[in-house]
């Protein structure tokens, strides 16, 4: 360490990427950390609300077996227990009626394809599980990709669906590097009897809070509602100024967890190039707009309902209890309706009961028995930055964790490629980020 032996970091944004890099930092007694929140809740796009007693969160979250470092950290706070594997059940909607989606037996079934097409996406399945290098599909557009191997009745049923529900406007654009690590990840976390997820009993918020407490224990001063409105350097001190509502404060250090768009509008060109703030604000990201009840009533076998129609109204629907028993909600079903818009879709300007109308009439089309007077409470949630698009060239777009701002660094989820972000990825993140920081104060080479 230089001259002042502690130092004073702050880390902004209160997810699972700002909560690990103040809890791996906070192990080490020569900083001072102060986490900022800007909302009233630690946890960002994993966080939860109550309801029926207990937490859920307000956009679906379960794990794979391959989460590794997501699992580490859960079991590091002692809560492995609480960290149970339920069997999944996935189907696909499509033209009215509902597949099951699970197995290579129920790709063979799958009616609306041919069985030539069935064959052929099988055999692509199969090589993108296997396949270890994907670096060679970076510039390669997965509708592109998908359209050439699969066959035009493939990107009918399955793929433009999918990737349209997902990507929105941006659904011809993606890269096949980001669809392979979808495919090859899952395919490779399944075990020969099936898929596996992981939830939290109690909802992730068990996780968030026994980091809020350790935070709490190893000195970190956590800041809710304080949101950061701009980043600056102050050359004659070395500090980095925060500034905030109501005044300011200076760090030695500090780390931005927030999506790169935001930070762009943080920092401003005074401080950086104008072609920094143009490679941040290239990253496009879409919002999620999430429907979540309670009923008295079972509406379906399957836990994850893929919609398959490029006319309906939202992306997935979830029975949550088929993943994890009803016993936890006092009995009832739970159900998940969400989807993916750009900033500017309507879903952001309508209100609750004007989505839930249009919603509301799909489902019911779906299941001709849902009952919505059996619903005992519903739940609306927003997010706007919550994926980022992972389009062509994305690898030249992805931001470095050390920014042209001596003494910032940035680590968020548009960092995360080809996988799709994830809170194991925000772990890993937080981690390396922390790791970086501590290794530059002590004058190491490069870790990251
Ligand atoms: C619909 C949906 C489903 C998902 N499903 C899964 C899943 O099944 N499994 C899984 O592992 N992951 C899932 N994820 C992804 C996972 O939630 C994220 O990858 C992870 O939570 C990202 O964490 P983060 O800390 O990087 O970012 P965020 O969670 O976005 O955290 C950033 C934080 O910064 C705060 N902030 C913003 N601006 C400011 C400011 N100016 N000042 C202070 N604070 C600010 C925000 O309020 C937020 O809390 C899902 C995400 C979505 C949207």
């Amino acid at each position: 360490m230089n001259s002042k032996s502690i130092k004073s970091i702050a880390i902004i944004g209160g997810g699972y990427t700002g909560l690990t890099a103040a809890y791996e930092l906070s192990k080490y007694s020569n900083f001072e950390i102060t986490l900022y929140e800007a909302s009233p809740n630690l946890g960002g796009l994993a966080g939860g609300f109550s309801l029926l007693g207990t937490h859920l969160e307000k956009a679906y979250h379960h794990l794979f077996k391959t989460d590794k470092d997501i699992i580490q950290l859960i079991d590091e706070l002692r809560l492995g227990a609480k960290l149970l594997w339920h069997k999944s059940n996935v189907a696909i909607y499509y033209d009215g009626k509902f597949y099951p989606f699970n197995s290579p037996m129920d790709l063979l079934r799958f009616k609306p394809l041919s069985f030539l097409s069935r064959l052929r996406l099988g055999i692509v399945l199969l090589y993108l599980k296997k396949k270890k290098n994907w670096q060679k599909f970076v510039n390669v557009s997965a509708y592109d990709w998908m359209g050439k191997w699969c066959g035009r009745e493939a990107m009918k049923v399955i793929w433009e669906p999918l990737l349209l529900g997902k990507f929105s406007k941006y659904y011809k654009e993606i890269s096949m590097a980001w669809l392979w690590a979808r495919i090859h990840i899952r395919a490779n976390s399944r075990a020969r009897d099936g898929e596996k997820l992981g939830y939290i009993t109690g909802g992730f918020d068990v996780l968030t809070e026994a980091l809020q407490s350790k935070l709490l224990k190893q000195g970190v001063i956590i800041k809710k509602e304080t949101r950061v409105q701009s980043i600056k350097r102050d050359d004659k001190t070395n500090e980095v100024i925060l500034t905030f509502d109501n005044g300011e404060q200076r760090f030695d250090k500090v780390i931005v967890t927030l999506p790169s768009q935001v930070f762009a509008g943080l920092i401003g060109t005074a401080s950086v190039s104008a072609s920094y703030i143009k490679k941040l604000s290239s990253i496009n990201y879409l919002g999620a707009v999430l429907l979540v009840f309670a009923s008295d009533q079972k509406l379906s076998d399957y836990y994850w309902h893929n919609i398959n129609d490029l006319g309906a109204p939202f992306l997935v629907f979830l029975n949550h209890t088929n993943l994890v028993p009803c016993s936890n909600y006092n009995g009832k079903y739970l159900y998940y309706l969400g989807t993916y818009v750009p900033h500017e879709h309507e879903y952001f300007r309508i209100g609750e009961n004007d989505l839930t109308d249009i919603w509301f009439r799909y489902l019911k089309q779906m299941f001709p028995e849902f009952d919505q007077k059996k619903i005992t409470e519903k739940h609306l949630f927003k997010f706007k930055f919550a994926q980022h698009v992972a389009d062509l060239d994305y690898k030249n777009k992805i931001p470095d964790y050390r920014t042209p701002i001596a003494g910032v660094y940035l680590a968020n989820f548009s960092q995360i490629f080809p996988e799709d972000r994830g809170t194991n990825y925000a772990v890993r993140e937080g981690k390396k980020i922390a790791e970086l920081l501590r290794s530059d104060l002590l004058g190491k080479s490069d870790l990251v």
